[in-house]
């Protein structure tokens, strides 16, 4: 089932998220409304507190080809356990900042560390977008937005570019 997406700004955008404590159906179920909600959009990754649950839970799939083969992604508490000292710059979006662009820093290559959902310890190594996308999810985790990396002013008019969208669509 496809769910709402926050738009920034919104109290729930910006709180730490708790761990999961055990898997479930229910939290099967969440990632799967998730992973929908992320392709709808479309988008290439999705956390749990932009649909307004406060799960340290993501969904990510940067597959982006054409003809590429999906990789749908769902990753409970997930962290970053290791970071390259190598830098990518990426033009980063987000589902709950729509249209709007900025150029981010980050760890070119990162290590991170799940509970996939069947319950098993995962780790992978991301590089180039999917390490990009993964570690803009896991900040959603903590109450991090794209828009704090970047400097106030431009934070602030993106911030303003929102709260006039969202009083435009509340008057529908
Ligand atoms: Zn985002």
């Amino acid at each position: 089932m496809k769910r709402p997406i926050l738009i920034h700004p919104d109290p729930r955008l910006k709180k730490v998220c708790a761990a999961v404590p055990d898997l479930s159906d229910a939290l099967r179920m969440l990632a799967d409304d998730m992973l929908e909600t992320m392709y709808d959009a479309p988008g290439i990754g999705l956390a749990a507190p932009q649909i307004g649950v406060m799960d340290r839970l993501i969904v990510l799939d940067c597959v982006k080809e054409e003809d590429g083969t999906a990789r749908p992604l769902a990753m409970f508490n997930p962290t970053v356990v290791a970071a390259s000292d190598d830098v990518n710059v990426y033009e980063e979006g987000c589902l709950s900042i729509p249209e709007q662009y900025a150029e981010v820093t980050r760890p070119k290559v990162v290590d991170v560390e799940w509970i996939d959902r069947d319950g098993n310890t995962q780790r992978e190594t991301f590089d180039g977008l999917w390490a990009t996308c993964v570690q803009h999810e896991i900040d959603h985790l903590d109450g991090k937005l794209f828009i704090d990396y970047l400097k106030p002013l431009k934070r602030q008019m993106i911030t303003r570019k929102m709260q006039k969208l969202k009083r435009e669509r509340a008057r529908g």
